[in-house]
């Protein structure tokens, strides 16, 4: 019986990989991965040559429990995602469930998350908090915002560059001129982190060219 490693890669910084995934990169027979093209950056900044199998949302079942059987039968594989932890907002949970299912032992090689990245900097009450995903964008929106609006914790979101700031608006709208943190970018070259209310926030982002990745921390009902 071989393994399942589930390991977390770069959220941009290539630096930021862990020795032991590094090593696990090395010594697994193959690497799922969510986009091989991605994944290749990587492999190929840390010369690791090692087939790959693509493992994505909508990869079929057929194929998922192939590579599960591939597993059982002996072979070792590492679960990558495009960059952070696979299986947070990112595909990987039905390998990992399937593999449980056919007695393959589950590793997590940890390293890093937008998400926890975010919260650590985020200066907002994080001993406990609330992990939301990206917000719906039709059904089940409104609800998402309320649940915001309604909860003590501060809560950790996702956003893509093409919805921040209409998310960001309609946040405001539902739960007031809050406080929150904005990570755009984090570990890359234009890395930038927005302090500050709701309003000011909102303001700021207005003046720039919207682009990049973000995590969007909100503090929790005083
Ligand atoms: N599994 C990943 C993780 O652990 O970070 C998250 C995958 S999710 C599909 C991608 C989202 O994570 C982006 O849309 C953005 O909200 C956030 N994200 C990923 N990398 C980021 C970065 N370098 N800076 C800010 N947000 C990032």
């Amino acid at each position: 019986m071989g393994i399942l490693y589930v390991v977390a890669t770069p959220i941009g910084n290539l630096k930021d990989i862990t020795l032991r995934a590094l090593e696990i990169l090395k010594e697994v027979d193959f690497i799922a991965c969510e986009d091989t093209r991605q994944t290749k950056k990587l492999l190929d900044r840390y010369k690791i040559k090692k087939p790959q199998v693509s493992y994505h949302q909508h990869t079929r079942i057929q194929k998922i429990d192939y590579i599960v059987n591939q597993i059982a039968q002996g072979k070792s594989c590492a679960l990558v995602s495009d960059a952070g932890t696979p299986c947070i907002s990112d595909p990987g949970r039905v390998l990992v469930t399937r593999a449980y299912d056919a007695g393959v032992k589950v590793v997590p090689i940890p390293g890093p998350s937008a998400l926890i990245s975010a919260a650590s900097i985020s200066g907002l009450p994080v001993d406990k908090f609330i992990f939301l995903g990206f917000p719906p964008h039709k059904k089940g929106r409104r609800k998402f915002f309320e649940q915001i609006r309604d909860n003590k914790y501060t809560v950790i979101l996702y956003e893509s560059p093409y919805r921040i700031l209409k998310t960001l608006g309609q946040l405001r709208d539902v739960v007031g001129d809050r406080r929150i943190v904005v990570c755009r970018e984090l570990t890359k070259m234009f890395e930038i982190v927005y302090r500050g209310s709701l309003n000011e926030v909102i303001n700021q982002l207005e003046k720039e060219k919207i682009k990049g990745e973000f995590v969007v921390v909100v503090e929790g009902k005083k």
